[in-house]
């Protein structure tokens, strides 16, 4: 696989498949998309991310010292300078980096700023590495009440106006991850701890805010907490990312989440609970095709989601050569052809965010 020099994509190329689309009055469509692409992505070789090595080899105990506290900042509510996506205002990152170790994430590349302070951690690749380190932010309650009352204080004139006030769990990383290096003690400490970072977090944003609040993760775990999430009302929309409900495919774009199926079965649950829910069907795999992706939307309407986020992969960090190794490793031939040239990738995430909006539409959930 070779990635040919690319430079960043003009908007203007997606406009008539970017924005709002709105049908019926419970139901929002919002297609969106973020086009920009690696400028460095000139002929890598393909890389075997060491991900995708036995967590129980030797290597893999070797990296124990890569789960740790995050002593590099404290955990807070931070604004998010999205532009073209929607959903939130402000970011809720209690993890740097992520055990679920997607080949397609392009978080990798926004770590890299932090490669200083990553490789003090041990951490010496954070792209070629990513999936392998996750540190936990440390917990200091005033900072994060004093991060979330100057938030508080922004009029919303002053924000993205489809930001809906919110903060989002999580941007950079999934709040309902696992973490599974160290000794059992020792993990179950940090998930733990991970937990009540979570709770305590979202019970402040309750009380000593008026913000909002968006859930978006690939984990079950979340129905843990959906007892907190109905006491916030409307102010909080749980969401999860179906990028297929093929779990056969995911396992090949995403080997560590749980499968789609038993995302779409949480957001169910969620539902039943008088939960808003949305759905992230990002990113969009190139191999989803009419059947995939109207097998999906159809779920999607039958839940009764009150938002739908639709992104195609991105191509930014070594993110390619990541999900062709993983290919490879479970036998998919999968296409990847489309990363080939930026003419390629300009094709296949406008024709499948055209194909997103054509069936949303004949299904209903779109004008
Ligand atoms: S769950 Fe999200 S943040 Fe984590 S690796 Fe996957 S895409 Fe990246």
């Amino acid at each position: 696989m070779k990635v040919k020099k690319q430079s960043k994509v003009s908007r203007k190329a997606i406009a008539p498949v970017a924005g709002a689309i709105c049908s019926a009055a419970e139901t929002q469509a919002v297609v969106s998309a973020v086009m920009s692409v690696n400028k460095n992505g000139s002929e890598k070789k393909v890389l075997i991310g060491s991900r995708v090595a036995d967590q129980n080899s030797e290597a893999a105990k070797k990296r124990n010292y890569l789960l740790d506290d995050w002593n590099g900042g404290a955990f807070t509510v931070q604004r998010n300078n999205f532009k073209h996506k929607s959903l939130s205002s402000w970011s809720a990152n209690p993890v740097v980096g992520c055990m679920h170790a997607c080949p397609h994430c392009y978080v990798s590349e926004i770590v890299l700023k932090q490669k200083a302070k990553l490789a003090e951690f041990g951490v010496q690749d954070p792209d070629g590495e990513w999936g392998d380190y996750a540190f936990l932010r440390v917990w200091h309650e005033e900072k994060f009440l004093a991060a979330l009352k100057r938030a508080e204080a922004i009029p919303s004139k002053d924000l993205n106006a489809d930001g809906n006030r919110a903060v989002m769990y999580s941007t950079t990383t999934d709040a309902y991850q696992t973490f599974r290096y160290g000794n059992a003690d020792f993990r179950d400490e940090k998930n733990a701890q991970l937990k009540t970072m979570r709770r305590r977090s979202l019970q402040l944003i309750r009380d000593e805010s008026t913000l909002n609040v968006r859930i978006l993760t690939r984990s079950p775990l979340a129905r843990q907490d959906f007892d907190l999430y109905k006491s916030f009302g409307n102010r909080l929309m749980f969401g999860m990312s179906v990028p297929t409900l093929d779990n056969d495919l995911s396992k090949a774009y995403e080997p560590h989440s749980p499968a789609p199926t038993q995302r779409l079965a949480t957001l169910k649950a969620a539902k039943d609970q008088g939960l808003n829910v949305f759905v992230a069907i990002a990113p969009l795999f190139p191999d989803c095709d009419d059947e995939d992706i109207r097998r999906t939307l159809q779920a999607v309407k039958d839940l009764g989601v009150m938002t739908i986020f639709v992104e195609p992969i991105n191509i930014r960090a070594d993110n390619v050569e990541r999900i062709a190794a993983i290919g490879r490793q479970y036998g998919k031939n999968l296409k990847l052809d489309v990363f080939d040239s930026l003419e390629r990738w300009r094709e296949y995430a406008y024709d499948q965010l055209k194909l997103v909006q054509r069936i949303a539409r004949e299904l209903g959930i779109a004008k």
